[in-house]
C-alpha cells in the first residue's frame, strides 16, 4: 500500500522544514509551560511547542500528567507566543479533548504504536478530522509496525503524515537509552519517499550529552527535523529530567548543527552524482563476482559428491581466513568487518554444497 502524505510546508503557512520542535516532556504547571515556551518562542527555528498531557508511566507511582488542564495552558502557550502546539494522545477521549483546546498537531507514542488496538481506536476518533499527525516508530524494532499505524490512520482520512525515530528497545544494551538502529527509519524513507520522517534524539539519547551526536547524524541523514524536549529547569523536571536541555541550551544545540541542504547543494550534485554511478558499477562487479564464486563452489560440490568427500575441511577454511585477512589488512578492509563478509560466504557456500550433495535446489527467490 502507499502512503499519501502532504509535505510539511503545505501544512500550515509558518511551517517548513527542517521542522523543529522544543518543549518538556510533561506539561506540569501553568508557571513552567509558559516560562518554557515563552523563552522557545526567542528561538526563530522553532515553530512548534511540545508537551506531554498524558504520560505513560512504566511504573503506578509516577507523574501522570496534568491532563485537562494542561491543554488550557498549552491554549495559552499558543495565544500568547504564537508557537504551534502539539501533544501526545493515546486513546479518543485524549482527542476530543485536543481538539476541544485547538491543539495544532498530535502525536501517537511509541508505546500506544505497539498495539494495532489502540491504534485503530485513535484512527477511528479523528475520522472526519483534518489535523496533522505525528507517529513514534514503536518501541520495539518492528518497522511494519510503525507503516502499519501510517497506513490505519491513511485510511482514517489523515494525510498530514509525520514519522518521528526515537530509537528502540533492544535487549543488547548500548550507551543509549533507545538504540537509534538508524537502518529501520532509513528504510522507511527508502519505502516512502514522500513521507518526512523527524528525529527525537532526546529519547534516543536519554541523556543531554549525547544530543548533538544524534542530532547531526539525523539531519545527515536526511531527516526532516528534530523534536527536542526542552524545560525551564531540566534538574526539576518531573519526567525524564536527564535528557531534557534548558531554552538556552536548546538554542545552543542548533547553533551547532549543521543544517545540510536536504537535497544537496546543486554544485556537489554533480559529483556526487559522479561517485554513485562509480559505486553502481562496483556493486555491479561485486555481485558478479559473487555469483562466478558461487558457480566454482557448485562445481567444487558436484565433484565433491562424485568422489564422496566432505564438506567442511577445516584445514582449507582456516588456510582462507589467515590467507583473505593477511590480504584484506594490506587493502584497507578492517578485520571484523572482513570476517563477518568471510562467514557469510562460507556459510552460503557450505549451504549450496549441501543442497548439492542431498540433491535439493535452493530456491532463490526467498
Ligand atoms: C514523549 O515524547 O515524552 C514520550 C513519552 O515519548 P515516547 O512515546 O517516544 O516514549
Ligand atoms: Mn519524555
Amino acid at each position: 500500500m502507499t502512503l499519501k502524505s502532504i509535505p510539511i510546508s503545505r501544512w500550515q503557512e509558518q511551517l517548513s522544514e527542517p521542522l523543529l520542535i522544543g518543549g518538556p516532556c510533561s506539561a506540569e504547571t501553568e508557571e513552567q509551560l509558559l516560562a518554557t515556551a515563552r523563552e522557545i518562542a526567542l528561538i526563530p527555528q522553532v515553530k512548534v511547542f511540545r508537551a506531554g498531557i498524558w504520560k505513560p508511566r512504566t511504573r503506578p507511582d509516577g507523574f501522570e500528567g496534568a491532563g485537562e488542564a494542561g491543554l488550557k495552558w498549552m491554549q495559552r502557550v499558543r495565544q500568547e507566543t504564537g508557537l504551534l502546539t502539539t501533544v501526545e494522545v493515546a486513546n479518543p477521549h485524549h482527542i476530543e479533548l485536543a481538539l476541544k483546546y485547538g491543539i495544532d498537531i498530535l502525536w501517537i507514542g511509541a508505546r500506544t504504536v505497539v498495539n494495532p488496538f489502540s491504534v485503530q481506536e485513535i484512527c477511528d476518533g479523528l475520522a472526519g478530522v483534518d489535523i496533522p499527525v505525528m507517529v513514534k516508530n514503536p518501541v520495539n524494532p518492528d518497522i511494519k509496525l510503525w507503516i502499519g499505524a501510517l497506513e490505519r490512520l491513511n485510511r482514517s482520512g489523515i494525510d498530514k503524515l509525520i514519522a518521528i525515530h526515537r530509537g528502540f528497545f533492544y535487549y543488547q544494551r548500548d550507551q543509549y537509552r533507545n538504540s537509534p538502529m538508524w537502518e529501520i527509519p532509513i528504510e522507511l524513507k527508502r519505502l516512502y519517499p514522500a513521507l518526512p520522517v523527524i528525529c527525537d534524539p532526546s529519547h534516543i539519547c536519554g541523556k543531554t550529552e549525547y544530543l548533538a551526536e544524534i542530532a547531526q547524524k539525523a539531519l545527515d541523514l536526511e531527516m526532516q527535523g528534530l523534536m527536542i524536549e526542552t524545560h525551564i529547569d531540566p534538574a526539576a523536571a518531573l519526567t525524564d529530567a536527564q535528557q531534557q536541555l534548558s531554552p538556552s541550551g536548546l538554542k545552543q544545540l542548533l547553533s551547532g548543527l549543521i543544517f545540510r541542504n536536504l537535497n544537496g547543494f546543486q554544485e556537489y550534485q554533480s559529483r556526487l552524482d559522479e561517485l554513485r554511478k562509480e559505486i553502481d558499477r562496483i556493486d555491479w562487479t561485486l555481485l558478479d563476482i559473487l555469483s562466478r564464486r558461487m558457480k566454482i563452489v557448485e562445481e567444487i560440490g558436484e565433484y565433491k559428491k562424485k568422489k564422496n568427500i566432505t564438506i567442511l575441511q577445516i584445514r582449507r577454511w582456516r588456510n582462507i581466513i589467515h590467507d583473505r585477512l593477511e590480504n584484506g589488512r594490506k587493502l584497507g578492509l578492517g578485520k571484523d568487518f572482513l570476517m563477518r563478509l568471510l562467514e557469510l560466504v562460507h556459510r552460503e557456500s557450505i549451504q549450496r554444497q549441501m543442497e548439492i550433495m542431498h540433491g535439493k535446489k535452493k530456491d532463490l527467490s526467498e
